[in-house]
């Protein structure tokens, strides 16, 4: 291991290759390479390599190897506990990998591994085209796609790990393949465990019309509402089109308050129907406010939630999520009684990530799962003001607990959202556990590429 005046031998290796661009801590853009979403990550890798292409990637995941050096890989750099950033890693940063190309008969896009979210989503929108995307620009398509995918338009075309059709890879041995069966099931819910995804092919769709924005609760009692909302939910017949994400966050100038939103969306042309869907949904709520719901774009759409989010956080250990195949009235009282109290910072949250329809069911070339109809809970305590970090990690926790101790929690999560400590491996994948304990084993024996989430090795 080198120290901040001697340069590790793999870095001195690869400083010899001008063509490759190398950051190390003495670097001028070091701290902005290395920021993540969550900013309180301390890690210091020994260096960050920027590959522009599938053969750079490969040239740095031999010299890593050759070195004895972990690699971590980082596009968006939204995982909830910013573990794309290791200590001691060499971290391949794949944000210049991040071209896009939509085939002629515009059913697939061939996308590059670094690519963010909001540029898939703005490029598919110049097309009137579009696909299942998350709630955020910045977070990297893949990273998001890979381990699970929840977002606007999973009722409809199901979760991000369902659009991908094809993957080329570079592997621990450094060379460049297209995933071939087997290899694309793993990739589809344990990601890059098996190798840097450099490419993907992706399922795209013709959009049209889209209904979508927020429905706002305005109630003087939030607990009544929120078990009222899960009641009515919960026995409503649901449409394909439409989508409901519910979610809780603080009245920006009245901390002692949370607010009460669905993110709605209608993804269908009978604008008739979505307008009776959206009615059907505020009435399951008190003072239900709907003039934030318009027919707008995907484009409009992922702009409105950056614009309403802070761009980074404070709080490496206080996200997490918890899954339950409804939300009865256990979990709903949980919620109820955590929003009895007021938030502990500005950008505290709680969402609810919805999962149903075809993507719910048994997929067999996928090992992603959570294969039945679920809710993602999102415990977001994170912060913007660092002298919140203690306590708001504390009140997610206690929430948490509470939500586990229903009793009512599926044992399998969503584990780009959980905290490590919290992830069962051998939940994680339901009976496909041993496929990619054995996938794992055949493409990355020596454990190159360990530091990836979903984390199979302890
Ligand atoms: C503010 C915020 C909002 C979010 N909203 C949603 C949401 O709406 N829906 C949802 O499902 N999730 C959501 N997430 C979770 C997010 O989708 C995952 O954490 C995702 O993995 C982030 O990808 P990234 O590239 O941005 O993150 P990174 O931290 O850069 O990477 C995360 C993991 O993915 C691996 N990885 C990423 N790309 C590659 C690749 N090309 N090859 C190999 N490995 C790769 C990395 O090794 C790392 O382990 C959100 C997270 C945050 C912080």
């Amino acid at each position: 291991m080198g120290s901040s005046l001697t340069p590790h031998p793999l870095v001195e290796d690869l400083l010899k290759q001008p063509d490759l661009t190398v950051l190390t801590a003495s670097s001028p853009d070091w701290e902005k390479t290395r920021a993540t979403y969550i900013i309180d990550n301390p890690a210091q890798p020994v260096a960050i390599a920027r590959p522009r292409n599938a053969e750079q990637v490969s040239t740095f995941v031999t010299a890593a190897r050759r070195h004895g050096v972990k690699i971590s890989v980082r596009v968006g750099g939204h995982d909830v506990a910013a573990r794309s950033v290791v200590d001691g890693c060499l971290v391949i940063d794949l944000r210049e990998i991040n071209r896009i190309g939509i085939s002629e008969d515009k059913q697939t896009a061939t996308i590059g591994g670094g690519i963010l979210i909001g540029d898939v989503i703005k490029t598919l929108a110049t097309h009137k085209l579009v696909t299942p995307f998350g709630y955020f620009p910045t977070i990297g398509y893949a990273g998001w796609a890979m381990m699970g995918g929840y977002g606007w338009l999973a009722s409809r075309f199901g979760l991000g790990v369902d659009q991908i059709k094809r993957a080329r890879v570079v592997t621990a041995q450094g060379d460049i393949v297209e995933a071939d069966a087997e290899l694309l099931k793993g990739i589809r819910g344990a990601g890059g465990n098996f190798g840097v995804i450099v490419e993907l092919g992706i399922r795209i769709y013709p959009l049209e019309k889209l209904l979508a924005g927020t429905i706002l609760f305005q109630t003087s009692d939030i607990k009544v509402c929120v078990q009222k909302y899960f009641a009515g939910y919960n026995a409503m017949k649901k449409s394909p089109y439409g989508g409901c994400g519910p979610f809780w966050f603080p009245k920006q100038d009245d901390l002692s308050r949370w607010l009460f939103g669905v993110n709605f969306v209608w993804s269908s042309n009978d604008m008739d129907a979505g307008r009776q869907y959206l009615q059907q949904v505020a009435a399951l709520g008190d003072g239900a406010d709907t003039s934030l719901v318009r027919e707008t774009t995907p484009t409009e759409l992922i702009d409105l939630i950056s614009a309403l989010s802070p761009p980074r956080s404070y709080g490496l250990n206080a996200g997490n999520a918890v899954s339950f195949q409804s939300i009865t009235e256990r979990p709903a009282k949980v919620i109820g009684d955590f929003l009895s109290k007021g938030p502990v910072d500005t950008a505290n949250l709680l969402l609810i990530h919805e999962m149903r329809g075809q993507s719910a069911e048994p997929h067999p070339d996928s090992c992603f799962g959570a294969r039945l109809p679920h809710g993602v809970i999102e415990l977001i305590g994170i912060v913007i003001n660092p002298a919140n970090i203690e306590a708001s990690t504390q009140r997610y926790r206690e929430l948490y607990e509470a939500l586990r101790g229903t009793g009512d929690a599926l044992e399998v999560t969503y584990a780009s959202l959980t905290q490590t400590r919290d992830t069962q491996i051998s939940k994680l994948f339901g009976s496909e556990y041993q496929f990619v304990m054995d996938l794992k084993n055949k493409y990355d024996p020596e454990g190159l590429f360990d530091n990836t989430e979903p984390r199979l090795r302890p």
